[in-house]
């Protein structure tokens, strides 16, 4: 009877154990500022559609009041998540103290964070939020936000000179070029090509705790430094573990098969520390795009040149 019952909890475990490794992963995304720039509106159903997809994660859309809005009640209880992904591109610091607390605290105590591109425009003075991301761009960040960071002949370079901070080219196809081995990329090839997109340079910050994964070269020809610019970094903050990734300025860049592998595996790996995904066979290759028409056609159609315009 004995042998009967232990046999009996052994099997109980493995069972518990084995639903828990199969259950789907907490993501809140986080969006909501009304911006004609960056469309979170277009941007968070392909987030949403590229982490669940996977069926590994279980997706929350919250989005956060307008400028003029009721931010007094607007307390989304992070710890109920594994992972935030921010697709918030928030001009100013207007979260309350007690929001910005809460979210500081969610992050030091293990949390994690997927920083979606213009995402690292928001809140240029909370100096904790910049720590979590390392670096930013643009709204008035220049020296006193920390120095510009690139790469030169493979290292990473520290650059404190004066100027603001923030710049990217047309909307143009890059490659990007692995530097840092990590569970995020393993397996991907060492270049590929990144479809067309902004490709952010002389973002400022204070780096700490950061691991570049890829650069793409700024060219010099499209306003760019000549410089090799970082386009996603690990960072850690407290416990707690931070994505950065810079690309994905509309539904056409993120239609970039890259672009959604890197968020799911990311968010894997911010949520446990671990990436058990596949990557995919047409993942672009060293010299060829390779991009989704699913989700390049949510791209709203431009509007027809005045000369069409009767
Ligand atoms: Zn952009």
């Amino acid at each position: 009877m004995k042998r009967l019952i232990l046999t009996f909890c052994a099997l109980f475990l493995i069972f518990t154990a084995q639903v828990m490794a199969q259950a789907p992963i907490k993501v809140m995304i986080l969006d909501g500022e009304t911006n004609p720039y960056h469309r979170w509106d277009l941007g968070t159903p392909i987030l949403k559609m590229l982490l669940e997809e996977t069926k590994k994660f279980d997706v929350t859309v919250i989005s956060a009041p307008a400028k003029d809005g009721d931010f007094s009640t607007f307390m989304p209880k992070f710890s109920d998540y594994k992972a935030i992904v921010l697709n918030y591109d928030v001009p100013d610091d207007r979260w309350p103290d007690a929001l910005k607390k809460s979210f500081e605290q969610y992050m030091a105590n293990g949390g994690g964070l997927v920083v979606i591109h213009a995402a690292n425009n928001s809140f240029p003075q909370w100096v904790e939020y910049n720590k979590m991301i390392g670096m930013g761009g643009w709204r008035d960040r220049s020296e006193k936000s920390g120095p510009y960071w690139y790469y030169v002949d493979g290292k990473l370079v520290e650059d404190k000179k004066p100027g603001s901070a923030g710049s990217h080219g047309a909307k143009l196809p890059f490659q990007m070029k692995v530097v840092n081995d990590h569970p995020i990329t393993k397996g991907l090839p060492s270049m590929w090509m990144h479809h067309n997109d902004e490709l952010y340079a002389q973002l400022r910050g204070p780096g700490e705790n950061m691991t570049v994964l890829a650069t793409a070269r700024s060219q010099k020809d499209n306003k760019g430094t000549g410089y090799d610019e970082p386009q996603a970094m690990v960072l850690s903050y407290g416990k707690g573990r931070v994505f950065h990734h810079a690309t994905g300025h509309d539904p056409v860049a993120m239609s970039s098969v890259d672009y959604g592998v890197l968020l799911q595996r990311a968010t894997e790996w911010v949520a446990t520390g671990k990436v058990i995904q596949k990557v995919p066979a047409n993942f672009p290759t060293a010299t060829t795009v390779s991009y989704r028409t699913d989700i390049a056609a949510m791209n709203p159609v431009p509007a027809p040149p005045k000369a069409a315009v009767k």
